[in-house]
């Protein structure tokens, strides 16, 4: 099981739900966190168990970077926009700056989010 921690910016934040809907069995056996509203509206929509942060751009990037520090947190599904600027553009580079770092799994696209899971479900049936 791995502690996951999920973020999607306002203009991917229906790609989140929608991935966490596709992938919800596969997202069930392990824990996961979130920033305020992508973690909501995740939990909302799929009735996973997503523990909330504060929203992202009030300290919830700043959370997870710390989770990340402190060896708390196994992956990062991070869906970014890269056509809007965002005021909170240096927690975010401090977020991305972490998980490169400290070497966690760190998906920022759907496609590599896929990767991280099926990894995922291949490591767990290798040890289980
Ligand atoms: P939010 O934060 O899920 O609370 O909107 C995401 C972000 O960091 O932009």
């Amino acid at each position: 099981m791995a502690r996951i921690g999920l973020v999607a910016h306002d203009d991917k934040k229906d790609d989140l739900v929608a991935w966490t809907e596709r992938n919800r069995a596969a997202l069930a056996v392990h824990t996961l966190c979130g920033t305020g509203t992508s973690g909501g509206r995740v939990a909302e929509r799929t009735g996973l168990t997503v523990t909330r942060l504060l929203s992202g751009p009030l300290g919830g990037d700043a959370q997870l970077g710390a989770m990340i520090a402190e060896g708390r947190l196994d992956a990062l599904v991070f869906f970014q926009d890269p056509l809007t600027a965002m005021p909170h553009d240096v927690d975010i580079k401090s977020l991305s700056r972490l998980a490169t770092l400290y070497n966690i799994l760190f998906a920022v696209n759907e496609s590599t989010a896929d990767a991280v899971l099926m990894a995922l479900e291949s490591a767990g049936s290798r040890l289980g």
